[in-house]
């Protein structure tokens, strides 16, 4: 199946230059989700995951339907003062300033093995963020999945010492 067909291209958002890339097309679209999630689920049915991991907001959409297939837990990594029980930090750099993420401190138990699901890799900062909090429970990550990757913007390299699986790239 063409997922690529099922995005759709904003311009100018969420500011001017910034030509964005909307899932809630292929979200929509029920057979393409499927398929979607189905490719996502395929990459890590033999790597013996414990738990998946799913960054505030869009790798929750993406994220938990992969944990419910594999019949394993679901982990949400979220902005600053969302997360009830006590928190691990992590703060990353951004093109301008910096942002920080946050996991639950017994969330991952040491050892584990955890797969993170975002929709989209750009810089890789979300991405590298998400395994810093995760490597700082202890867990091991075993890989990165992505529904898109924008290859002109070199994430990969800040991540380059992890398994990458992307179903689109531009
Ligand atoms: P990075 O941290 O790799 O620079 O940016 C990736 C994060 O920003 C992801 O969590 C993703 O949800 C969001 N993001 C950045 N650009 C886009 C875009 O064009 N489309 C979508 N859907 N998300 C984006």
């Amino acid at each position: 199946m063409n997922l690529e067909a099922t995005i759709r291209n904003i311009k100018d958002f969420p500011k001017e230059g910034i030509d964005f890339k909307d899932i809630t097309t292929l979200l929509k679209d029920g057979k393409a989700f499927k398929c979607a999630v189905d490719q996502i689920i395929e990459d890590l049915k033999d790597k013996n995951v414990d738990v998946i991991v799913g960054p505030e907001a869009r790798g929750f959409l993406m994220g938990t339907p992969v944990a419910y297939g594999l019949e394993i837990g679901f982990v949400p990594v979220r902005k600053p003062g969302k997360l009830p029980a006590e928190t691990e930090k992590f703060e990353y750099d951004l093109e301008y300033g910096t942002d920080v993420l946050e996991i639950h401190k017994d969330a991952i138990k040491p050892g584990q093995r955890v797969a993170i699901v975002d929709d989209l890799l750009a810089t890789g900062g979300t991405m590298g963020a998400a395994a810093k909090l995760i490597e700082k429970l202890g867990g091991e990550v075993v890989a990165m999945e992505f529904l898109i990757e924008l290859e002109f913007l070199n994430g990969r390299k800040k991540i380059d010492n992890y398994h990458i699986n992307s179903l689109i790239t531009y």
